[in-house]
């Protein structure tokens, strides 16, 4: 069974295939495909209702089951932002330096009790007859007061989980509990019981 994963992260695409190659499921991407699909619209209100478009239009375009992520950061001081415009926090296009420096900006008077936020990853799973679900894996940290390590990306430097840094953890550590981490965790059950007839 072959499925389409809409994304154009590389990284996306390995933990994917890392976590579906066990159930027999092979995995493409955009750059497996003759002509590219184009870009969508996100015009969502939440993780999931952006997972879902972009994982609908994979599906009708490719005919194939299709899987699209939706992910951000939530930071409880500021009311749940930047949310579903993470990506975009400081402008476009992304840049994540000067998203972490508006971060920290917004937060500096904000003490460490009061940092707490969440990372969040929403996926959609949408085959071509219609059927489709969505399921949702969050992390919960604190914000930093500065950056830290050098490893991940995005925000990973300013995000505090229980095994540290995300920007000076491994990427297994940071698989273990990261948003996207448990909500593919979720997608391999789900598929496993109710898709995928063994
Ligand atoms: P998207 O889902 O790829 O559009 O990502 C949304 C935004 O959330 C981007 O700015 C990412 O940098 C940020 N983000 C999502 N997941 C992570 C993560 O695991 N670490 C750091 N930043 C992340």
């Amino acid at each position: 069974m072959v499925f389409f994963v809409a994304t154009k992260n590389e990284g996306k695409k390995k933990e994917l295939l890392r976590i579906l190659a066990p159930l027999g499921i092979e995995v493409i991407s955009e750059k497996d495909l003759e002509k590219p699909l184009g870009d969508v619209i996100e015009d969502g209100k939440t993780f999931e209702e952006n997972a879902l478009i972009k994982a609908r239009y994979a599906a009708a375009q490719t005919n194939l089951p299709s899987v699209a992520d939706d992910s951000g950061l939530c930071v409880d001081a500021i009311g749940g932002q930047p949310g579903i415009y993470t990506a975009r926090y400081a402008g476009e296009p992304t840049d994540n330096a000067k998203n972490n420096a508006k971060l920290l900006s917004v937060l500096k008077d904000v003490p460490m009790e009061k940092r707490t936020a969440r990372f969040v990853s929403a996926v959609a799973c949408v085959f071509p007859d219609g059927r489709e679900f969505t399921v949702r894996g969050e992390c919960e940290g604190k914000i930093a007061f500065e950056l830290k390590g050098d490893k991940g990306f995005g925000y990973d430097p300013l995000f505090i989980s229980e095994l540290g840094c995300f920007g000076e953890i491994s990427d297994e550590q940071k698989d273990s509990i990261s948003h996207r981490g448990r909500a593919l965790l979720k997608l391999k059950e789900k598929l496993t019981q109710e898709y995928i007839k063994g």
